[in-house]
């Protein structure tokens, strides 16, 4: 997107100031923005005070200011704000083009920075060495074939944050008989890259992914990640157009094998209350609702309670947009408001389908002493998978 083009859309703003905090009582809405609920009450924590420091920087009206251009860093990119803007505004999307703008030509935080050069160097954001990647897997991972009709593509959270999600779905894809890989040299996908707005750098990764995957032959990849599930889907196509690969999310997945009669679930050796959260990147930004929730209504001796707002009105986890790395208190606050939020439905689970929400929920969990538990649910499949 050009300059120009980024300013006109940003001039699209009525300034309305709806997506700080609004209420509507049907959807089950109190509040859209996770940053303004947790953060300063300064106009620059949530949509509207963005966009207006936005294109005082691109417009060269504001001196650039490390406090000011790190505002625009200060939000998970949920696009909470984008599905209630009465001006059509695809906030999240905006922003990321804002990002990329300011983090090429104008400022460069030292955070941003160091993620860049982790991936470079370890293909992770986590400065944690390659050879750490596959530690949950051991010796397996030297039994994994070449070439397959599936790479399962872990990702570098649940690699090296929640490997029990990746346990649970290598798992269930044995126990299904899906004939699957790895990429042995599996590289950060570029998400956070793209997110934080090093776009030639997120293309750099790209190439390197799609280049490991094309080795196998697969024709489809599956992803733990909402994050991952993104940017290869959505994001990949577009950086370097036709991949030749068909992208599922793994509950898209199973909840095809659930539908083929190839999965098979059982039951909860305990009774288990619970609730989903639907991870941004994978509900408002990729449209995946019903799949994870169909798995878990099929898991026995699982009682499922909606949790309101949900699906497109759901408010983000707080780990989103690269915050989680640049601003972790802040992520941890933002999840223990959404658990606060949910405690009188007494639940005794909550689920996601994301590595990144449930790194974070259990984060706020721990600090906070909740009793609450937090699974993906894949890893609740894997419980019960005959
Ligand atoms: S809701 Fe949309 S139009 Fe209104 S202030 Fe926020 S971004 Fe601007
Ligand atoms: S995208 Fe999410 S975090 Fe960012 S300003 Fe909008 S509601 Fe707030």
């Amino acid at each position: 997107m050009k300059l120009e083009e980024l300013i006109s859309e940003l001039l699209m703003c009525r300034r309305c100031g709806l997506c700080r905090d609004p209420i509507d009582v049907e959807h089950g809405i109190d509040g859209t923005c996770p940053i303004w609920r947790n953060s300063t009450g300064f106009e620059t924590d949530f949509a509207r005070g963005k966009i207006q420091v936005a294109l005082a920087l691109l417009q060269g009206n504001l001196d650039v200011a490390p406090e000011m251009a790190e505002s625009l860093y200060r939000c998970t990119l949920c696009n909470s704000c984008g599905v209630i803007c009465p001006a059509g505004l695809e906030v999240a999307k905006l922003l990321e083009k804002v990002r990329e703008f300011v983090s090429s030509k104008i400022y460069v935080s030292e955070k941003h920075a160091v993620i860049a050069e982790s991936i470079e160097k370890y293909g992770n954001p986590y400065l944690t060495p390659p050879d750490k990647r596959f530690e949950w897997l051991g010796k397996d991972l030297s039994k994994m074939p070449d070439e397959a009709e599936i790479v399962y593509f872990v990702g570098c959270t649940t690699s090296l944050r929640t490997p029990e999600i990746a346990k649970a779905t290598v798992k269930i894809l044995n126990s299904t008989g899906t004939d699957f890989t790895v990429l042995k040299n599996e590289w950060c996908c570029g998400s956070i890259l793209l997110r934080i707005g090093f776009r030639n750098e997120a293309i750099k990764a790209a190439e390197k992914v799609v280049k490991a995957i094309e080795s196998t032959g697969a024709k489809t990849v599956i992803t733990s990640c909402a994050g991952c599930f993104r940017v290869l889907k959505y994001d990949y196509p577009e950086l370097l157009g036709d991949v030749g690969f068909e992208v599922l999310h793994t509950t898209q997945f199973l909840d095809k094998l659930l539908k083929e009669g190839k999965l098979e679930l059982g039951k909860l050796s305990e009774h288990m209350r619970a609730t989903y959260h639907d991870p941004c990147h994978l509900g408002r930004h990729g449209m995946v609702y019903e799949e994870p929730r169909n798995l878990i209504k099929h898991i026995s001796n699982l009682e499922f309670v909606e949790m309101a707002p949900n699906r497109q009105f759901s408010i983000c986890c707080g780990a989103g947009g690269g915050l989680k790395l640049l601003e972790g208190a802040l992520a941890v606050k933002i999840a223990s408001e959404k658990i606060r939020k949910i405690s009188d439905m007494k639940i005794n689970a909550l689920l996601s389908a994301c590595p990144f929400c449930k790194y974070n929920f259990v984060d706020a969990v721990n600090r906070q002493e909740m009793d609450i538990k937090i699974y993906d649910v894949v890893e609740l499949v894997a419980k019960v998978v005959k």
